[in-house]
């Protein structure tokens, strides 16, 4: 079978680095009752397999009919359950339930981060998420304030979980290789955000804002996206200590958490 260029299929063919991954995913899996794996793009099913190995309750959302096909006659996989689906159209909330999940997968690149912002944000989402990712993506992800890799995709995925990034691997462990490297990230959710907020979506609504003209003031960025009138937000920002001309890069989450506040005031 030809990798499908458009479905971002680059297979991971390295045994070791999968059982690497498995063995995070797994990860004091015996405590706290029954843990459930949501594995995304199962591919030809290297991680499908480390994760069988040890005894994991897998299920893998694959889009490609003819990969489905292949997957359900692998002997190795026959403990998992293949299910032909768009993980960006799938029902998360009724496969979560109440359960205990966490989410795994070499991700396809073009659906990365609309998916992981979904299943950051979502209700009773999963505890952990450990998924390769580009390695860009990953730094956007653990970015710092005032760094270019810094954002709206920060902000949001940090007020919900914690971002570690496990280890780098290069294109050669994938079959094609892909032309970028690629990072293991953990996400961790938090019990409670790490920030205090009267309205978590105004808060991700004034990110995603501030974000939208990069070049712009805070202020300006706010009024050209979402309206808000420019003296408004200058004043909200000199009374939490701000100046009024600073760019929404420089501010830390805790910092967006009391603007947003403010300006709801
Ligand atoms: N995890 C596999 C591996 O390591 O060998 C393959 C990873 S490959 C980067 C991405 C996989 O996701 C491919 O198998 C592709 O068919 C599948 N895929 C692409 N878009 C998808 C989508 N929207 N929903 C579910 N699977 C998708």
């Amino acid at each position: 079978m030809r990798p499908k260029k458009h479905l971002g299929q680059h297979f991971l063919v390295d045994g070791a680095v999968a059982a690497r991954i498995a063995q995070v995913v797994t990860e004091g899996s015996s405590q706290n009752g029954p843990l459930y794996i949501l594995e995304i793009g199962p591919g030809t099913g290297a991680l499908t397999a480390a994760l069988v190995d040890l005894r994991a309750d897998v299920t893998a959302l694959e889009i490609d009919p003819d990969l489905v096909a292949v997957l359900r006659t692998i002997p190795g996989l026959a403990a998992a359950r293949i299910v032909q689906a768009d993980a960006l159209a799938f029902d998360y909330q009724s496969y979560a339930e109440e359960r205990r999940w966490r989410v795994t997968g070499n991700l396809p690149y073009n659906i990365a981060t609309p998916l992981l912002l979904r299943l950051a944000l979502m209700p009773h989402g999963p505890e952990e998420l450990i998924v390769m990712i580009q390695k860009d993506v990953a730094q956007r992800l653990a970015a710092k304030a005032a760094t270019p890799a810094y954002g709206s995709l920060t902000l949001a995925i940090q007020y919900m979980m914690r971002v570690e990034r496990l280890f780098s691997l290069g294109p050669q462990v994938f079959y094609p290789r892909p032309k970028v490297d690629s990072t293991v990230v953990r996400l961790t959710r938090y019990a409670e955000p790490p920030v205090k907020v009267r309205d978590p979506s105004f808060l991700l609504q004034v990110t995603r804002a501030a974000f939208a003209y990069r070049r712009k003031t805070l202020a300006n960025s706010l009024h050209l996206a979402i309206n808000i009138e420019r003296a408004r937000t200058a004043a909200a920002l000199r009374s939490i200590g701000l100046q009024p001309e600073i760019r929404g890069e420089e501010l830390e989450l805790a910092q967006f958490a009391a603007l947003a506040d403010t300006l709801q005031r």
